[in-house]
């Protein structure tokens, strides 16, 4: 398993029993790997392939990479609850389960916002969320 999927499945409890069940059966399979190039976006998540993909660039940023990869769970969880193929945008829902999210894992609700308005910055100093 490469690191990633670690983290993957590490973060999937946080959503409930919507990737994996309690059992540990996949529930909703989402492929998860690095850009092959360092892209000009830290994340996407490709609701037709249900896929995430990194910019490897974070690889050396571990905190800004479990945050970009959290931020495109979101995505596809909510590909997995509206079982539509459109990628969801970042509207009103998104934003407050990624609020919750951060307050859970990083104890503060606003990280998302350090890393989308500022992640140049964020990076560079290795910021802790
Ligand atoms: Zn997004």
């Amino acid at each position: 398993m490469t690191y990633l999927e670690e983290l993957f499945f590490r973060f999937a409890p946080y959503f409930g029993e919507t990737f994996v069940s309690s059992y540990g059966v996949i529930l909703f399979p989402v492929k998860v790997k690095y850009f092959r190039k360092a892209y000009s976006t830290w994340g996407n998540y490709n609701g037709f392939k249900r896929e995430i993909q990194i910019s490897p660039t974070l690889k050396e940023f571990p905190n800004a990479l479990e945050g970009v990869l959290l931020h495109e769970m979101v995505h596809a969880f909510l590909h997995a609850k509206y079982n539509s193929d459109k990628p969801s945008g970042h509207g009103h829902e998104f934003e407050g389960i990624q609020w919750n999210l951060n307050v859970k894992h990083f104890g503060q609700g606003d990280a998302h916002k350090i890393h989308f308005k500022n992640m140049l910055a964020v990076i560079s100093k290795d910021y802790k969320f």
